[in-house]
């Protein structure tokens, strides 16, 4: 943290206090004495998306919002309720440990989403915006995925076991 005062990055912290969920910091120049105060918060990222050609792409909100209301149109569903399933899905995938979440998987938390909310909404979604022709070839790819990931979890396994 530079100093604003005289710009020298040899700062201290002389007091911390958390208001939430951020932490409020009183600060002093080391060089000028300048005190100063600075506001932290937690940082929350949103994973890179794994498409299914293996390409990472940034989390793009608007595609999300797009496809859930194409999946909803002509169905009668309050905003307020596809507005709460965005942001659920969104609050999920903040709180991925993991830098990476494959799109395929998100895709099956909005099937999961829009299945509890209409079921025409959920074959539409699952059909159009997932590019499956039918359900039984979606079922599939769910099932291979799932394979993936245990595949995955057994050589997290091996490796510790290897440490
Ligand atoms: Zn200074």
């Amino acid at each position: 943290m530079r100093c604003p005062n005289c710009s020298r990055g040899d700062t201290g912290v002389i007091d911390s206090r958390p208001t939430g969920a951020r932490v409020r910091r009183r600060r002093e120049c080391k060089h000028c004495g300048e005190r100063f105060t600075t506001r932290e918060e937690l940082a929350r990222e949103f994973p890179k998306i794994v498409k299914r050609d293996k390409r990472r792409e940034e989390y793009q909100p608007g595609k999300l919002r797009t496809s859930v209301g194409l999946a909803l149109q002509k169905i009668d569903i309050s905003e307020g309720r596809s507005e709460q399933l965005i942001s659920d899905i969104e609050e999920l995938l903040l709180n991925i440990k993991e830098p990476e979440y494959p799109s395929l998987q998100l895709g099956i938390q909005v099937m999961q989403q829009l299945r509890a909310l209409n079921h025409v909404a959920y074959v539409r979604y699952a059909s159009v915006y997932l590019g499956f022709e039918d359900i039984g070839d979606f079922i599939r790819q769910v099932e291979t995925l799932q394979e993936e990931l245990a595949r995955q979890q057994v050589n997290d396994e091996q490796l510790s076991l290897d440490l």
